[in-house]
């Protein structure tokens, strides 16, 4: 049966409203989820400004509804993060190891995802500005600790990994150097966390004021 979900619809204005959509039921490898929190990256505002119809979001975090036949290891009732980076596993890139540069990201069919009965895409293929979306199960991170509050593991999907990765695998600090970050918005201050876990001895963060 589908589910209706109440979801931030971003439109060609380049304005944005609260509307109903219609999602299907979960298909062989797809996961329906009941989004609890979900956060607001400045992506969000760019693809806002791009004037195009679509569900906002991909950063969420909640709770498993309902899988279809064909997927294991999650279960209704599961808490779980949203992943934007959707590995196909079969691209070139996912086969050199390199699963967040899939050159074919998978996404439900578009008909399952509609607004007044025509097909709106997901931002990210996520659409976690909603109460519910529909996911590939690749999509899903299983949060092995579920009392993670979800308003923490949504920014797990994005802004921690940009933030974390960027200083630990890109930067690939190394303990006892000295790191400087521009920009201190939630990529920031994840830079500040990942150079503390390398065991960076100075980390001098500039905020630049009045700027978003
Ligand atoms: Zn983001
Ligand atoms: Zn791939």
């Amino acid at each position: 049966m589908p589910t209706i979900a109440r979801a931030l619809i971003a439109s060609e204005s380049k304005t944005f409203s609260v509307e109903d959509i219609k999602l299907g039921d979960p298909g062989d490898r797809e996961v329906l989820v009941r989004i609890r929190a979900s956060g607001v990256c400045h992506t969000d505002v760019d693809l806002l400004h791009r004037g195009f119809s679509h569900v906002m979001g991909h950063e969420g975090a909640g709770d498993v509804i309902s899988c279809g036949p064909a997927v294991k290891g999650i279960a209704p009732g599961d808490r779980v993060a949203l992943n934007w980076a959707i590995p196909c596993r079969n691209c070139y890139q996912c086969n050199q190891g390199r699963l967040n540069l899939c050159e074919a990201r998978l996404q439900i069919p578009k008909e399952k995802r509609t607004l007044r009965g025509d097909p709106i895409p997901a931002s990210f293929g996520l659409a976690t500005l909603a109460t519910h979306t529909l996911v590939p199960d690749a999509a899903i991170v299983p949060l092995a600790k579920a009392d993670i509050p979800p308003t923490s593991a949504a920014l797990l999907g994005c802004c921690v990994m940009t933030g974390f990765g960027s200083a630990t695998k890109i930067a690939n600090i190394k303990k006892d150097t000295s790191v400087v970050i521009i920009g201190t918005g939630a990529v920031g201050l994840f830079v500040v966390q990942g150079a503390a876990s390398r065991g960076a001895r100075t980390i001098v963060a500039v905020c630049e004021s009045g700027t978003t």
